[in-house]
């Protein structure tokens, strides 16, 4: 029996023989025993936990996960249950907002999409003209100009915030798209109006967009 432990007390049961699907053991701790292996919609599953994590108090509760060692599905499940878990409506959406970017990001840095040489990204390189340096980062408008320039949250060459809508978006030059129905996160806890906001927050900061999706 392998387990990883994360956050409030989710316990990754790998390599196990048990049958139960779901077991509570009425002690003076909770335990509920989830197999993952055969699951067809995450979602289901998410809000039947959620329900059943209402019943009791979340400090005296633990979750055993039996898994046949997808990791990627193990991750998903495990994500969702702490979003499930965090006490407050704030909590919950920070961990889900900051949970994205830290894997957008790990996946830009391992897959290196924008291959950046010289400053010039990949798409920009392909320019017959002058080459834009940045990248996205450099393709605000002025409106009252009318000039492109860069934003104003790239310090030092790198974004000053967390801008999730910057760190979604791939070009055409980037085979390589990010959809909100594919991040089990988004899709299942936030409602149609936050996910309009994730889509279309382009060059702003982290806080506000936070802000904006508190408010539905
Ligand atoms: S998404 Fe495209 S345009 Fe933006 S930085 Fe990457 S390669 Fe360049
Ligand atoms: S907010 Fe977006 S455009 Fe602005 S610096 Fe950050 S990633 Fe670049």
């Amino acid at each position: 029996m392998v387990k990883n432990e994360t956050k409030n007390n989710v316990i990754v049961v790998t390599k196990n023989d048990g049958k139960s699907v779901i077991d509570l053991n009425l002690q003076d701790k909770v335990y509920l025993m989830i197999d993952i292996n055969n699951i067809t919609n995450l979602k289901k599953l998410i809000k039947k936990i959620e329900s059943i994590t209402k019943e009791y108090d979340k400090d005296k509760f633990s979750l055993l996960i039996k898994s046949n060692g997808n990791k990627k599905l193990e991750n998903d499940v495990m994500e969702c249950i702490n979003a499930a878990l965090c006490k407050t409506k704030k909590e919950k959406i920070e961990y889900i907002y900051d949970t994205v970017c830290n894997y957008l990001d790990e996946e830009f840095k391992n897959n290196n999409y924008c291959d950046f040489k010289d400053d010039v990204c990949k798409a920009k390189r392909k320019c017959k003209d002058k080459k834009v340096t940045m990248g996205c980062c450099h393709e605000i408008k002025s409106l009252l100009k009318g000039k492109l320039k860069e934003c104003p949250l790239l310090k030092d060459k790198k974004c000053s915030t967390k801008c999730i809508t910057c760190k979604l978006f791939t070009c055409d030059a980037i085979e390589k798209k990010f959809k909100i129905k594919d991040i089990p996160l988004i899709d299942i806890y936030f409602n149609p109006i936050q996910k309009f906001i994730i889509k279309t927050s382009y060059f702003t900061k982290r806080e506000v967009i936070i802000d904006k999706l508190l408010k539905w």
